[in-house]
C-alpha cells in the first residue's frame, strides 16, 4: 500500500488533522490507520462520572467520524521504518507514505498499580479514565453515605491533568447536596507537589478544597490496591502507607504507546514522538509530524490542545509535502475546565511555560474564578464544537497564523 499521507490513530487528533488537511486540499490521497470501531469524546467522561451525561453520548462509531475521502485501514500500526518512509501493521503488511502523521494517543499503564486491574469496576474501585468505568463512579457516589473516599493522581504526564480532581469536586458536590458530606472523609492523594500546575488557578481550587473539607495529601503515589479488602497502598516521602477505603477513584500512570517508544521516532527520554514544540515536525525526520497526546511537546495533553495543533500540523505537513518549510507555530495552548461544582467551572487555559491564554475577555469569563458560563461551555457548547467543528476541520477561532516566507 502507498498513500501521500498516512495518519496513525483516528482519535481526536488523527481525525481533526485529517479533516483540517482535507479542507485545505480536498483531493489529497490519505489513509488513517485505526483499529477501533468506536470513537470517544473523552472530555465527556468527567461529566458521566458526575452524573451529568449518559455514557452513550460520548461514543460514536468511528465510521461516522471518518472523512469520506479517507482510506480507513482497520488495524493497528506495529512499527515504524522512517528511513524508508514505511509503517508496518500488526498483520505484517506495510504502508509507505510521503508524509506520516503520528497520533495514537497516550497509553494507560494500569499494570503499574499492583492488583488494580482485577478489581476495577468492583469493590468500590473506579476511574473516569475509562468509558466503561465512568458510570460506576456515579453509581458509587450515589450509594456512598459514610466512610472514606480516596481520589488519586499519578505522576505527570497524564491527559487532562485536572481530571482526577474534577471527579472529586463533582462527587463532593453531590454528597453535600445529599447532606452526607460530613460523614465522608475525602482525601486527595496526589503524586505531584502542588494542587494544580499553573498557580493562577490554585486559589479558586483551594477554596473548594476547604469548602468540601478535603484532606489534601501531596507527594503520594498509588502503587497497589487490594480490592476485596478495600485497601490502597501509597508510596510516600516517609516510605509506604496502606489505607482502607470505601470508594477509590484511581487514575493510572500514563506513558507513550509501546510501539512508539520502541521506534526510531521516540524521544530518547520520554518515549513520545520527538517533535519540535512549535512546528510539531519530527526533529530528525522532516516528513513526519506528531499531534495530540502522543507528541513530546510540553503542553497540557488535552483535546483543547488538539483543536489548536491540528491546523498547525495541517499547514506544516502540506508545506512539507510540497517540498517547503513549516510556516505555522503552535503556542502550547491547552485547556482544562475544572468542574468545581455542578453548574460552575474554573476554566484553566494556558500555553507553554504556564502563560495564561484565555479565549474570552475577562469581563465575560474570568478563567481563574468559578463561573456558570464556563459550565455552559463545557456541558453544552464544547461537545457540539467537538463533533461538528473540530472533527470536521471547521476552525472557528483557531486559524493558524502562517509566518511570512523568508
Ligand atoms: P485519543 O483521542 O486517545 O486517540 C488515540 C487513537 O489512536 C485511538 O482511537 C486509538 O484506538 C488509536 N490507536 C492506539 N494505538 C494505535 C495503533 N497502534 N495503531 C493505530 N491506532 C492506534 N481534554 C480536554 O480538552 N478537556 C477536558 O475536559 C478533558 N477531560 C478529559 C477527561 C478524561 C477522563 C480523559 C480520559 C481525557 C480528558 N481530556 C480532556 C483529554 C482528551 O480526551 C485527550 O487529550 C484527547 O483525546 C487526545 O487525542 P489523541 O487523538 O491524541 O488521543
Amino acid at each position: 500500500l502507498n498513500h501521500e499521507v498516512v495518519i496513525i490513530g483516528g482519535g481526536s487528533a488523527g481525525i481533526a488533522t485529517a479533516s483540517s488537511m482535507l479542507k485545505r486540499r480536498p483531493l489529497l490521497d490519505f489513509a488513517i490507520v485505526e483499529p477501533s470501531e468506536d470513537h470517544y469524546y473523552q472530555p465527556g467522561w468527567t461529566m458521566v462520572g458526575g452524573g451529568v451525561f449518559e455514557a452513550a453520548v460520548t461514543r460514536r462509531p468511528t465510521a461516522s467520524v471518518m472523512p469520506k475521502q479517507a482510506h480507513w485501514i482497520r488495524q493497528a500500526a506495529a512499527s515504524f521504518q522512517p528511513e524508508s518512509s514505511q509503517v508496518t501493521l500488526v498483520d505484517g503488511s506495510t504502508v509507505t507514505y510521503k508524509i506520516l502523521i503520528v497520533a495514537p494517543g497516550i497509553r494507560l499503564a494500569w499494570e503499574r498499580i499492583e492488583g488494580i486491574e482485577e478489581t476495577l469496576g468492583r469493590n468500590g474501585v473506579t476511574s473516569n479514565y475509562r468509558f466503561d468505568l465512568a458510570p460506576y463512579t456515579w453509581e458509587l457516589v450515589r450509594g456512598l453515605k459514610s466512610g472514606r473516599a480516596i481520589f488519586s493522581q499519578p505522576p505527570m504526564p497524564i491527559k487532562c491533568a485536572g481530571a482526577p480532581q474534577k471527579a472529586m469536586y463533582l462527587s463532593c458536590d453531590a454528597w453535600l447536596d445529599r447532606g452526607v458530606l460530613n460523614d465522608i472523609d475525602v482525601e486527595f492523594r496526589n503524586a505531584g507537589g502542588v494542587l494544580f500546575g499553573v498557580k493562577e488557578y490554585v486559589p479558586a481550587l483551594m477554596e473548594y478544597v476547604e469548602k468540601y473539607g478535603i484532606d489534601l495529601k501531596l507527594n503520594q503515589t498509588l502503587i497497589a490496591v487490594d480490592g476485596p479488602d478495600r485497601k490502597a497502598t501509597f508510596k510516600t516521602e516517609a516510605g509506604e502507607e496502606t489505607v482502607e477505603f470505601d470508594m477509590l477513584h484511581a487514575v493510572p500512570p500514563q506513558v507513550a504507546p509501546q510501539f512508539v517508544a520502541d521506534s526510531p521516532l521516540a524521544n530518547p527520554e520520554s518515549g513520545f514522538v520527538d517533535i519540535d514544540k512549535f512546528t510539531l515536525q519530527h526533529v530528525r525526520y522532516p516528513n513526519v509530524f506528531g499531534v495530540g497526546d502522543a507528541g513530546s511537546t510540553p503542553n497540557a495533553k488535552t483535546a483543547a490542545a488538539v483543536r489548536k495543533q491540528a491546523p498547525i500540523v495541517a499547514v506544516n505537513a502540506l508545506a512539507a509535502l510540497d517540498g517547503g518549510q513549516p510556516g505555522a507555530d503552535y503556542d502550547g495552548y491547552g485547556s482544562c475546565p475544572l468542574t468545581v461544582e455542578r453548574g460552575k467551572i474554573v476554566l484553566a487555559e494556558f500555553g507553554y511555560d504556564g502563560k495564561l491564554l484565555p479565549t474570552f475577555p475577562e469581563w465575560m469569563i474570568d478563567g481563574t474564578r468559578p463561573r456558570k458560563l464556563s459550565w455552559l461551555l463545557k456541558s453544552e457548547a464544547l461537545p457540539w464544537i467537538y463533533w461538528n467543528g473540530m472533527l470536521k476541520g471547521r476552525e472557528w477561532l483557531v486559524k493558524p497564523r502562517v509566518r511570512a516566507a523568508a
